[in-house]
């Protein structure tokens, strides 16, 4: 029997979509996904204490905020698979949707919610300290106490580097933007508010060759891009802006993505490129990131739906 809706995704908007599809009498089937794209719960699953969610004054650990939303979902009647989806068949509804079992299943909407994973530098220093002093979101972690009037590093020269360097300048002593190129990729006017910033230093033309500390980061050894010399910065923090990888590659361009891979949605909607297709969270998201926007637009993506199902009938 073919579903009203699938949700592919189980991170802050795709169970989001399940609480709301499910209130909304939907029966809605959830891939939680397995191992494509980071683990199931999506980025949260990897962060420690989340203090800018609301309704939490204590602040709430990342994996207990999932686990809340997903025990609300099934609670609330979702059904959830913990299998990758590896392709879906959207030229004709229903929709067909593969799974890593290779079972599939139909569907007259779908929601993709699959998020996008942060870039790593590719160190084994980098993953042995990841989490103890080296994180990939300013916002989530910049205020925590473990950083509050400390040298802090930013990695990368994009828009969100320079916004990340930026936001850590309200804590830090001091943010030193590490860049490998001498030329900033950030727009016109980011780059001028971080060239006049008296906290951030940028440090052109280096890449990072090791994150250095026992239990926590300490210091950062740095590669000097155009001479080869080594040098050494001593940092608490250390912040990966190195950009971000939609997980889209099962979709194998049967929506409409952009240059870097993310669902393209219609202006103030959800709706994708195919009628029936919506889109929920960071995988369709280069701006905001955040989990409580992420949860928003998985309400959004099955009003969404709602009115497409109601129109079909
Ligand atoms: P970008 O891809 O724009 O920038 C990534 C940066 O990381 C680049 O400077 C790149 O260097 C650097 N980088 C990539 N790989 C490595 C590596 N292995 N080692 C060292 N450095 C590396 O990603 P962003 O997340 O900054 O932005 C994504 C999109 O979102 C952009 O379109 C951006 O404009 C947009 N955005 C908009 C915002 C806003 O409008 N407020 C806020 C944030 C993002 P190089 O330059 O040499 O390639």
């Amino acid at each position: 029997m073919s579903e009203k809706v699938i949700i592919i995704g189980s991170g802050p908007a795709g169970l989001t979509a399940a609480i709301y599809a499910s209130r909304a009498n939907m029966k809605p089937l959830l891939f939680e996904g397995f191992q494509d794209g980071g683990i199931p719960g999506g980025q949260l699953m990897i962060t420690s204490l989340v203090e800018n969610f609301p309704g939490f004054p204590e602040g709430i650990m990342g994996p207990s905020l999932m686990s809340n939303m997903r025990e609300q979902a099934v609670n609330l009647g979702a059904r959830l698979i913990m299998e990758d989806v590896i392709s879906v068949k959207l030229d004709s509804r229903p929709f067909t949707v593969i799974s890593s079992s290779e079972e599939t299943y139909t569907a007259d909407a779908l929601i993709i919610a699959t998020g996008a994973l942060a870039r790593r530098l590719p160190l084994d220093s980098e993953k042995r300290l990841w989490g103890r002093g080296i994180s990939a979101c300013a916002v989530c972690d910049g205020a925590l106490p473990a950083f509050r009037d400390k040298p802090l590093a930013v990695i990368g020269g994009g828009d969100t580097a320079v916004e990340e360097a930026l936001h850590l300048t309200q804590f830090a002593s001091k943010v030193y933007l590490i860049h490998r190129r001498d030329e900033l990729r950030a727009s016109k006017i980011m780059r001028e508010r971080v060239l006049n910033h008296p906290k951030v230093e940028i440090l052109w033309n280096k890449t990072v060759e090791e994150f250095i500390g026992d239990k926590s980061l300490s210091s950062l050894r740095l590669r000097d891009t155009v001479t080869g010399e080594f040098s050494e910065i001593t940092a608490a923090g250390a912040f990966e802006a190195i950009g971000h990888q939609p997980n889209t590659a099962f979709l194998k361009n049967q929506l409409e993505l952009d240059s870097q891979g993310y669902i393209i949605t219609k202006p103030n909607s959800t709706a994708a490129s195919i009628d029936g297709v919506f889109a929920a969270g960071d995988v369709q998201d280069t701006k905001y990131r955040q989990a409580i926007t992420a949860a928003a637009s998985g309400c959004q993506s099955v009003i969404d739906t709602e009115h497409f199902l109601n129109f079909l009938l």
